[in-house]
């Protein structure tokens, strides 16, 4: 093997590992989005608060509804009485006749109260089913996109099988000193440890390079690192 070869293989190896490195990424972000569920959560909140807030007007309805009902029996027993009482002293069919107007008024606003808290009911009801239906959209959406993020995934961890296997059969081909040359600049280096070099530049650091390196990085019988970022040179032939 000669160093060139080793400085082209390095070269390869660097775009496997760019495209592992994006690759990676990319199942980090697909793994992040999997696992967000802040829109199910969050229609899922509301449809549960509606239905509280239906439950509450019913019970005030339900509440209204027996207050009614005990002021009316309260009214036809008051009512008998005072049928009943026709002979009685004049002040005592009076009060019992006040008695009675006053709980036919307390019948009346209680009918009223008890209309309008079924408007409510029904208004709480129709929320309440807008926005369940709203957190079953939510659910199926999520379940949706949760789908096709999962169908991307495979797909993604079967390119990162690939370039796993494609970095096999190149490692395989490197010397162990250029392999640990290889790693030790990939991680000093923000992950580039290859530079190819185009018109006398390093395009690791965009400087122009001294001609002598360029022509030892053609040469040389050892790999060629750039003098101002250390990386490995690589010149296509
Ligand atoms: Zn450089």
């Amino acid at each position: 093997m000669t160093p060139v070869g080793q400085s082209y293989l390095l070269f390869q190896l660097q775009r496997i590992d760019s495209q592992g490195d994006s690759v990676l990424q990319r199942i980090q972000e697909l793994d992040t989005r999997l696992a967000d569920r802040d829109a199910e959560a969050a229609a899922d909140h509301d449809a549960q608060a509606h239905q509280e807030s239906l439950h509450e007007q019913q019970r005030e309805l339900r509440d209204l509804e027996l207050q009614l009902g005990s002021v009316q029996e309260k009214l036809t027993t008051e009512e008998r009485r005072l049928y009943a009482g026709r002979g009685a002293p004049r002040s005592q069919l009076e009060s019992l006749h006040q008695e009675v107007e006053s709980l036919q008024g307390r019948v009346t606003e209680l009918e009223d109260a008890v209309l309008v808290a079924m408007e409510a009911v029904e208004e709480a009801a129709a929320a309440a089913a807008a926005a369940a239906q709203r957190a079953a959209a939510a659910q199926a959406a999520g379940a949706q996109n949760r789908e096709a993020l999962g169908r991307e995934k495979e797909e993604v961890e079967a390119q990162l099988r690939q370039l796993q296997r494609d970095r096999s059969a190149i490692t395989a081909q490197l010397a162990p000193v250029s392999t640990a040359l290889y790693d030790r600049l990939r991680q000093q280096a923000g992950g580039i440890a290859v530079a190819e070099v185009t018109q006398g530049r390093c395009q690791g650091c965009r400087l122009t390079l001294p001609s002598h390196t360029i022509q030892q990085a053609r040469q040389a019988d050892r790999l060629q690192q750039c003098p101002t970022c250390r990386r490995v040179l690589y010149i296509a032939l």
